[in-house]
């Protein structure tokens, strides 16, 4: 135990929501270093220390390099894992670069296309769930082919992904999966939370809301990292309005539980600060450092690793995110338990293998990691676009990720805050906060809807 009054050790030793991990081998060579605990990456750094005899340093993390290939004028295969934000905007930009004699190929479990960062409108009833899909058999019309099945193997050796009912041969692959959503970890989750991350979830939060008289409402997140940092705020910020629009908000209590020391703590302090005044001016109460441990749905309580249990009366949940199944049954998790990339090109280790947006991890100067984004899966699949076009070409990509970002912040009553920076500056993301209104909330909703027509 460490006196650590003014949190100069946590500071030091965190990310500003958790330890690091640290693991350390018999040479005394760190292994693993990461912000977030992954079971998975974790486990298999451990595995690799008990392969390598005691005396030998630790094996580095493969280098990441461009083979240079040769030049493939026609007829190369090009498979889009995941046809969400980054797969999605990989096929438009592929198909625009490259004749036809090229296939452009997008495979996803689902047939529709889902716009996630408007399923917090949805959850306040500003949305139904057509207004915000669209479906990706529409793609054939740009020249891009569909195929809605789930992969279940990826051989980046043998170039080819299973699915289950055929083997697809391809020359470049885009892994552009996501996040998978686990609430099966979370004991009491499916009896008590309505999940905020999907469809059905957010339907359900609609018609809770729509039937409370008052009470408790609390966001919470359960884990970290999840994706949109700004996603619990804006939603607590939405259910703020709704209630206030009902006209129940005096006779009712908003919470927002979670691990993070503040804010989006990746934006840095003064992004905190500004979100916590908000907060505070709208009456949310705010319960960072949470160490959410389960549900008990018997007494509809919320449970602390320690201190008291909360009783919640509707509970809307980030549920934790895992790299997909696939993803770890094919081998290639990092140990980050993400997939490693190059953090300009998103080439994996693999030759014609890239890997963008959510499903990878990419480490900052400052030791935290990118955020998962869509306006990050969005630039990194132009990237990755743009470089199997130029291996196709022959020619040597140019084209390089540089970590710039932005988005909106969404308060209800129609306004919204913007912030934009580049995530890549040293020594800590530069980020730039800009004052609420309510232009950014239009900018939100005409985005929205250029989404949902220019990539079909
Ligand atoms: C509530 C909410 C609000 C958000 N708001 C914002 C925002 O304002 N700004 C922002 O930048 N980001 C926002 N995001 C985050 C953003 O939506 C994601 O970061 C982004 O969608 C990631 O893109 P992706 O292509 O990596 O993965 P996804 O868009 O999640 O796509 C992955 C695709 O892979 C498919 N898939 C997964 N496994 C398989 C399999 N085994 N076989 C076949 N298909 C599979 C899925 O069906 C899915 O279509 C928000 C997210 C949520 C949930």
């Amino acid at each position: 135990m460490i006196p650590d009054e003014d949190g100069a050790i946590f500071k030091k030793l965190s990310n500003g929501w958790v330890p690091y991990s640290i693991l350390v081998g018999p040479d005394g060579k760190v292994i693993l270093w990461e912000s977030e605990f992954q079971e998975a990456g974790f486990s298999a750094a451990i595995e690799k220390l008990y392969e390598e005899p005691a005396e030998k340093p630790a094996a580095p993390e493969p280098a990441l390099k461009s083979a240079p290939r040769r030049a493939r004028p026609w007829g190369a295969n090009i498979l889009i894992l995941g046809g969400g934000a980054g797969g999605l905007v990989a096929a438009y930009h592929l198909r625009r670069k490259l004749p036809r004699s090229h296939r452009v190929v997008v495979l996803d479990r689902e047939p529709n296309h889902l716009f996630q960062s408007s399923l917090l409108w949805r959850a306040v009833g500003l949305r139904r769930a057509d207004q915000i899909q669209r479906p990706l058999a529409d793609l054939t019309r740009k020249g891009v082919e569909f195929i809605n099945e789930p992969v279940v193997q990826i051989d980046p050796q043998r170039k080819q992904v299973r699915t289950l009912a055929q083997e697809i041969d391809f020359d470049f692959l885009v892994v552009a999966l996501g996040a998978e959503l686990a609430p099966q970890e979370v004991l009491g989750f499916d009896e008590m939370a309505l999940n905020l991350y999907d469809l059905e979830g957010t339907a359900k939060i609609h018609a809770g809301l729509e039937d409370f008289s008052g009470g408790k409402v609390a966001i919470l997140v359960t884990d970290m990292p999840f994706k949109c940092p700004a996603a619990p705020y804006e939603a607590a910020l939405l259910v703020d309005s709704f209630l206030r629009k009902k006209g129940v908000r005096d006779r009712s209590e908003v919470h927002i539980f979670t691990p993070e020391h503040q804010p989006m703590p990746i934006a840095g302090p003064a992004m905190g600060e500004a979100i916590t005044k908000v907060l505070d001016k709208r009456n949310i109460q705010y319960h960072p450092l949470f160490t959410f441990e389960w549900i008990s749905p018997g007494d509809q309580t919320i449970v602390p690793s320690s201190g008291d249990a909360h009783e919640v009366d509707l509970l809307l949940a980030v549920p934790p995110h895992r790299a997909p199944e696939v993803i770890q049954y094919s081998g290639l998790l990092g140990s980050s338990g993400w997939m490693h990339v190059d953090p300009h090109t998103m080439e994996t280790e693999h030759e014609g293998v890239y890997a963008i947006g959510d499903v990878n991890n990419i480490r900052l100067a400052n030791g935290k990691n990118l955020p998962m984004a869509g306006v990050f899966a969005h630039y990194e699949a132009r990237v990755a676009a743009e470089r199997i076009t130029a291996e196709i070409n022959g020619e040597k990509g140019k084209s390089s990720f540089n970590g710039k970002g932005y988005c909106w912040l969404e308060l209800g009553g129609g306004k919204a805050g913007f912030a934009a920076g580049n995530f890549y500056a040293e020594p800590e993301p530069s980020v730039r906060l800009y004052p609420p209104m309510r232009p950014w909330h239009w900018g939100k909703v005409l985005f929205e809807k250029w989404w949902l027509r220019h990539w079909f």
